[in-house]
């Protein structure tokens, strides 16, 4: 049982499918330990998801249930994806959604990464 307040890991879920392979997606990076790829519908020039190859279906879940190997090999990716891209000079923003509050749409947990213009306040207001 994950530990999120999130139904069991779905293996039908969009993310596991670009993992397996079974639909297309702008892959930026691959390892042992996660994927990168554009997000389809991006917010700013540039939006990548970075996702763990294993089964979790939220930060929650993954940092209750992932290895250490697992975790430090995906935070890796995170940082060795920004500084592949070039972010590192102007900046990036990463951002997780969790749940129903955090606005999470694909139950793999999965980090946004966003550049290439200034991002604003971190959060809208309520409303
Ligand atoms: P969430 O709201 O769960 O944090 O973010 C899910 C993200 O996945 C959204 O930004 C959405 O645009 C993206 N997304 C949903 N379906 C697909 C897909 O089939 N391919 C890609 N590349 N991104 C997707």
């Amino acid at each position: 049982m994950p530990v999120s307040g999130l139904p069991p890991y779905d293996e039908g879920n969009i993310f596991a499918r670009i993992l397996r392979g079974e639909i297309p997606a702008k892959r930026v990076h691959e390892d042992e330990w996660a994927l990168a790829f554009h997000d389809i519908a991006p917010q700013a020039p540039v939006h990548v998801l970075v996702i763990p190859k294993g089964p979790y279906v939220s930060l929650a879940d993954f940092t209750a249930q992932a290895s250490d190997a697992e975790i430090g090999g995906f935070w890796r990716a995170v940082g060795k994806v920004a500084r592949d891209l070039g972010l590192e000079e102007k900046g990036f923003r990463t951002l997780s959604n969790m749940g129903f509050d955090g606005g999470q749409e694909v139950p793999h947990f999965h980090v946004h990464l966003f550049a290439g213009r200034p991002l604003g306040r971190m959060v809208s207001p309520a409303g």
